[in-house]
């Protein structure tokens, strides 16, 4: 795999966060649509257990490395290990600096009613001049996909943020990309609505430059320890992992 990194099976990119908003810049411009995704140990554990999500990991355009978590088993196995983590958060803010001079539109898409709206205003005040086109709360019915992929049609957003946690997210922007005229690059961003909002406070800098902002994620919402707890077991089976 060039420059890629097999970490469990998933193919990460290895790439700096330059490289990564570059990429996303090439995308933008592009004619067609591409998928970016950012896994962190949770999801790479998730795609062992869930074909479909890692068929979509392995045929994204661009995986990047939202954990350090991700960075460190890749260091713990042979080969390349990968440059840097790149989280999603920052990859998307990184956008957002640019935004008005390259005439991205987006679209924000999932989290709890009112939260896409919340997260579109803050944007607006910290970005002048930045194109949120359209928003829309990621709690719908099936029936409900008609309305929401019209929506984005006529937002003419072409970086669609999607934000309704993995595996949804990702499977959401599979199954229904062929059917958006203008995206051409679509984000599963997790909970990062949420922290554009400011529901959920991002940690300090100085946890994140120490590789514990899952730490500090931890202690402001103790419910994650469920979840958390397979970082452990990815690291194990990182150790025994024999890259085909
Ligand atoms: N969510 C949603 N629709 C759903 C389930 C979840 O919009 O049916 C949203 C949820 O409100 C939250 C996000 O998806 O904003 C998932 O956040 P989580 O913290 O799980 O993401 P992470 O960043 O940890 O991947």
């Amino acid at each position: 795999m060039q420059n890629k990194v097999d970490i469990l099976g998933v193919p990460i990119d290895n790439v700096t966060m330059d490289e990564a908003l570059e990429k996303i810049g090439a995308f933008a411009s592009s004619d067609a649509v591409h998928m970016v995704f950012t896994p962190n140990p949770e999801i790479v554990m998730l795609a062992r257990e869930n074909a479909r999500l890692f068929s979509i990991l392995k045929k994204a355009s661009l995986v990047v490395p939202d954990g350090i978590g991700v960075v460190i088993a890749s260091r713990m196995q042979k080969g390349t290990p990968l440059k840097e983590r790149v989280a999603g958060y920052d990859l998307v803010q990184n956008t957002m600096k640019e935004a008005a001079a390259k005439g991205y539109k987006y679209y924000f898409f999932g989290s709890k009613p009112g939260i896409a709206d919340e997260a579109a205003k803050r944007m607006r005040e910290t970005y002048p001049g930045i194109q949120i086109t359209g928003t829309r709360d990621g709690y719908f019915k099936e029936e409900d996909i008609p309305d929401i992929i019209e929506d984005i049609n006529r937002s003419e957003a072409n970086i669609v943020l999607v934000a309704l946690g993995a595996p949804k997210q990702e499977i959401w922007i599979d199954s229904y990309k062929h059917l958006l005229k203008h995206a051409r690059v679509m984000i599963g961003v997790g909970g990062s609505l949420d922290g554009m909002a400011g529901v959920v406070k991002r940690a300090p800098v100085a946890f994140q430059k120490v590789g514990l902002e899952w730490f500090y994620r931890l202690i402001k919402q103790p419910t994650r320890i469920t979840r958390m707890a397979v970082l452990p077991k990815f690291l194990v089976q990182t150790l025994f992992y024999n890259k085909p």
